[in-house]
C-alpha cells in the first residue's frame, strides 16, 4: 500500500521537530513532521509535500518555492526565521523608550526579502511620552513606511479595529523589543493564542515549559489566506548573508541617488564623488540611516572571513 501524500503549512519549528497542518479529504489536520535525515532548513511558514506515516505524523520530502525569506541573527550567522512572510509589522512604544538601530535593522531585513512594512506605535495612552514617540517616528514616516497608532491596553477594540483589515490577506510577523506591547497586541488578535501554543508545545514535544518557538497563527474571522506569526524570544534579523549590492538597495532614501557616483562600484563610504555622501552631508539621507549603513557593510563582512 502506497503512503498518503500532502501539501501541508508549517505552523511551528523546534530543532528538527515541526508542526504542519493540512487538510485531508476537507478536514484540518495538525501533522507533527520530521525531515529526512539531518536537514533542518524549513521555515514556519513554509508550505511542505509530506508523506504521511500514520493519522498525525508525517516526514518533510520537500518544501514548496518561497515567496519570501526571513532570518533570525544567530552567533554571527543569519539562520532561518520564517518563510512566505508578506508583511512585517515593527511594534514600538511611548515607553519604554524604543531602539532606532531595531527598527532600521528590521527594515533593511523586510526590504531585503521584499516584504511590505508597517511600524505600531502602541501606549498612545502614556500622553506624557506621545510627542517624543511621534517625533522619532517621522524619520520612517517620511521614507514612506506607515505608522499606525493604538493602544493595546487602554482601546482594545479600536486597536483590534485598526488592525484587522491591515493582517487581512497577508502572512504577517509582528517583532518588537521586549516591553513594546508586542504579546498583548497578539493576544488581542489571536484570542486563544495561549491555549494554542501550549496544545502546540505539547505536541512539537519541546518539554513542559518551552514557549520560545516561532509559531504561525491562524487569525478567527479572517479567512485561509491571512496568517499571523509571532517568534517569542526574536532578538535580532540575520543580515549577515546580504551581499553589499542587497545592502545598497535595501535602504529606501539611498535608492535616488545610487546612479550618481563618480565609481561604478562605489561603497558610498568615503570615496570621492559618492552622490549618497552628498545626500547625507546635505540631510537628503538622515546621518544616523548611514551610519547604520556603515555598520551593516562592516558586520557583512566580517562573516566572510
Ligand atoms: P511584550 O514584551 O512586547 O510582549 O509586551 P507585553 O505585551 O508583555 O506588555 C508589556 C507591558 O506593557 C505590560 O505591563 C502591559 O500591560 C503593558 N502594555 C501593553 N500595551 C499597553 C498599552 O497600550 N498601554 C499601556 N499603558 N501599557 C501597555
Ligand atoms: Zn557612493
Amino acid at each position: 500500500m502506497s503512503k498518503q501524500q500532502t501539501i501541508g503549512t508549517v505552523i511551528a519549528a523546534h530543532g528538527r521537530h515541526y508542526l504542519a497542518t493540512a487538510t485531508i479529504h476537507g478536514e484540518l489536520h495538525r501533522l507533527q513532521c520530521v525531515t529526512r535525515g539531518k536537514k533542518t532548513n524549513v521555515a514556519v511558514g513554509d508550505l511542505v509535500k509530506l508523506t504521511m506515516t500514520s493519522a498525525d505524523q508525517a516526514v518533510i520530502d520537500a518544501i514548496e518555492e518561497r515567496k519570501t525569506l526571513l532570518y533570525r541573527s544567530d552567533q554571527y550567522k543569519s539562520k532561518l526565521l520564517a518563510a512566505n512572510v508578506t508583511q512585517l509589522f515593527i511594534v514600538v512604544a511611548t515607553e519604554p523608550s524604543f531602539s532606532d538601530d531595531l527598527v532600521s535593522r528590521a527594515l533593511v531585513a523586510a526590504e531585503a526579502a521584499g516584504i511590505e512594512v508597517r511600524l505600531i506605535l502602541n501606549k498612545t495612552d502614556v500622553e506624557g511620552a506621545l510627542p517624543r514617540a511621534r517625533e522619532r517616528l517621522q524619520v520612517y514616516a517620511k521614507l514612506g513606511y506607515p505608522v499606525h497608532e493604538v493602544s493595546a491596553k487602554t482601546r482594545p477594540e479600536e486597536t483590534v479595529a485598526i488592525l484587522q483589515p491591515l493582517l487581512a490577506g497577508h502572512h504577517s510577523i509582528l517583532i518588537g523589543q521586549s516591553g513594546m506591547g508586542k504579546s498583548s497586541l497578539i493576544n488581542l488578535i489571536v484570542p486563544d493564542a495561549d491555549i494554542a501554543t501550549r496544545e502546540i508545545s505539547e505536541a512539537l514535544d519541546t518539554g513542559k515549559h518551552t514557549t520560545t518557538f516561532t509559531r504561525l497563527y491562524t487569525i478567527p474571522g479572517l479567512g485561509d489566506d491571512t496568517a499571523i506569526i509571532d517568534s517569542p524570544g526574536f532578538q535580532e534579523f540575520g543580515l549577515y548573508h546580504l551581499t553589499e549590492g542587497m545592502l545598497e538597495r535595501a535602504f529606501r532614501d539611498f535608492q535616488p541617488y545610487l546612479g550618481g557616483c563618480k565609481f561604478y562600484n562605489c561603497r558610498h563610504l568615503s570615496e570621492p564623488q559618492c552622490a549618497v555622501l552628498d545626500a547625507v552631508a546635505s540631510g537628503g539621507i538622515a546621518k544616523m540611516r548611514h551610519e547604520l549603513y556603515g555598520q551593516l557593510l562592516h558586520e557583512s563582512s566580517q562573516t566572510l572571513y
